[in-house]
């Protein structure tokens, strides 16, 4: 674990150059934006929940659609990218001609960076989640239960389109949770020791955003004036991802969710109460910051957020085995990775039982 190095006065900040369309239906700009590129063969990925979208640009695209693939996997096992790169191979596709189109969540985003990065083709990430990969250069992907992550600016979608049209069929659950990633995000860039004035306008903003428009998404999910609030708050967080070195939170998740294959967003929701509470009594200027927003308890707001869920909200309740923990722990305590608030395995373990045994 690092603690922030106080005497360092230099920070970096890497912006990624990306090209966004957003507003209700911007979706049906992708053929244009396609013919931007130059692109003349496009892969179409995309998950079942955005089957319709797909089908409908499928249709706009006509001969330039070279291959459709329809079953992008959680977590981007390197054996799914594989019968993707099939496809790409039997199309012939190449860097020169080539595009990848993903519609869906992180899962079909992540996938469309793996083909990328095998294949140099262009990639436009058209999100239906909050989840905030498609602003970032980074790319997890998993092989025989192992995951692998990389950052590569290269790996960035660099055209990214933002229809709050396709985020209606969000169900409340996923919502919340896919919200509570988000945000989850905007917090650890707050408390990073690279953040920056940007990052904390990112952050704070997405955060304002988030907990002033979720009310009307949750009383109606059609609402599409709520609804393209939390897609830009969405944006704003992943940017915070993108720009910052995410801390404690990620950690967990990311080793939590590899060594017991969680749901993503189910986990960062869960978590997220848990985490805030035990780093922000050592994190005063995130605190301030949150503070401005929601008052005098952030944690609270967070928790209330996460107690509406109505799916599983502890470790527990996902399956988690309890002795499983400490590994667990071990493993992040081990890091490096930057922290406001130091800790040893046992803090941790600590920490972890609170998330397993009930919702804070
Ligand atoms: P997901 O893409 O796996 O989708 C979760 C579920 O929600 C799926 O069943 C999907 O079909 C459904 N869904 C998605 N959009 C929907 C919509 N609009 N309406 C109804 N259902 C919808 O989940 P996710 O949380 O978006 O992404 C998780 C993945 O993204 C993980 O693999 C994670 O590692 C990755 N991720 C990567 C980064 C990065 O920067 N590399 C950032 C965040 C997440």
């Amino acid at each position: 674990m690092i603690v922030k190095d106080e005497g360092s006065v230099v920070t970096t900040t890497t912006l990624l150059a990306c090209r966004v369309l957003h507003g209700p239906g911007s979706r049906h700009e992708i053929p244009v934006e396609i013919d931007r590129l130059g692109a003349r063969q496009v892969l179409l990925v995309s998950t079942r929940s955005a089957e319709a979208a797909a089908d409908e640009l499928a249709g706009a695209l006509g001969d330039r659609l070279a291959a459709r693939f329809d079953r992008p996997v959680v977590h981007t096992p390197v054996a799914v990218t594989a019968d993707a790169m099939t496809l790409v191979a039997d199309a012939g596709m190449d860097a020169a001609a080539g595009a990848v189109v993903a519609i869906g969540g992180g899962s079909a985003i992540g996938l469309a960076k793996a083909v990328s990065a095998r294949t140099g083709m262009r990639q436009v990430a058209v999100p239906t989640t909050y989840a905030g990969s498609e602003v970032t250069g980074v790319l997890g992907e998993t092989d025989n239960g192992i995951k692998t992550t990389r950052r590569d600016p290269a790996l960035a979608p660099g055209t990214v389109v933002y229809d709050a049209e396709l985020t209606v069929s969000m169900p409340a659950g996923l919502t919340r949770t896919s919200g509570l990633n988000a945000l989850a995000h905007a917090v650890e860039a707050l408390w990073a020791p690279d953040a920056s004035a940007m990052t904390d306008a990112l952050a704070t903003e997405a955060f304002d955003i988030f907990l002033t428009h979720l009310p009307d998404a949750l009383a109606d999910g059609a609402d599409l004036a709520a609804r393209e609030q939390l897609q830009s708050a969405g944006w704003l967080a992943g940017l915070c991802l993108a720009q910052t070195r995410m801390g404690l939170h990620h950690q967990l998740a990311h080793a939590l969710g590899g060594t017991f294959d969680l749901p993503h967003a189910e986990l960062h929701a869960m978590l997220l109460p848990h985490v805030m509470a035990f780093n922000l009594p050592a994190a005063r200027h995130t605190a301030a910051r949150l503070e401005r927003v929601v008052g005098s308890d952030p944690v609270a707001a967070i928790a209330g957020i996460a107690d509406g869920y109505q799916g599983p909200r502890s470790l527990r309740e996902l399956g988690v085995p309890r002795e499983g923990l400490r590994e667990v722990a071990e493993q992040v305590a081990a890091g490096p990775y930057p922290n406001p608030r130091t800790f040893d395995a046992d803090d941790l373990l600590g920490l972890l039982e609170r998330v397993w045994s009930s919702p804070r």
